[in-house]
């Protein structure tokens, strides 16, 4: 899938999802991620990592996600207190800040995989190949897909009468 669609995707259901401007931002930051991950060099088209291998692997990425919560849970509140002159600052809360940004990483990453999935390209679990095979990448029919969802999102925040947050 297109990097504009992947964005597109994980910040619209991102919204639709949490009402949260922090959240849906770090989502459509990170839907980009699995790609970016491959380290691709564009003057010699040569990427380090296999083009849609370990970094596009749900059970990678489950284990990275899982890591990181460990490492938040057991430093967390060193972290927070480190963050507190900043937020302070700039108005925010710390406990929010982390939850967003973690949570938001996580679904932009999971929209990354879950559409990369829908093209026959498909992504690994494990030893296997998994795709629903529903559209090729660049194809109209991905960007039809991405705006119906964009606009499913839209509507699904507007009949739950959602308030947007920061
Ligand atoms: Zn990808």
């Amino acid at each position: 899938m297109k990097w504009i669609n992947h964005k597109l995707i994980a910040g619209a259901t991102g919204l639709a999802l949490t009402h949260s401007i922090a959240f849906s931002s770090v989502a459509i930051l990170f839907a980009t991620v699995p790609d970016a991950a491959e380290i691709h060099n564009y003057r010699t088209n040569t990427s380090i990592f296999k083009h849609r291998g370990n970094s596009h692997n749900p059970l990678v990425w489950l284990a990275v996600f899982v890591l990181v919560y460990a490492v938040l849970r057991f430093k967390l509140p060193a972290i927070i207190a480190s963050l507190y002159p900043v937020a302070h600052f700039i108005n925010l809360n710390p406990d929010q800040v982390i939850t967003d940004a973690y949570w938001g990483a996580l679904w932009g990453i999971f929209v990354h995989l879950a559409t990369d999935a829908m093209t026959p390209g498909g992504i690994p679990i494990g030893k296997h190949k998994f795709t629903m095979s529903l559209f090729y990448t660049g194809s109209q029919t991905e960007y039809a897909v991405a705006f119906a969802i964009a606009i499913a999102s839209g509507l699904v925040i507007y009949v739950t009468h959602g308030e947007i947050t920061i």
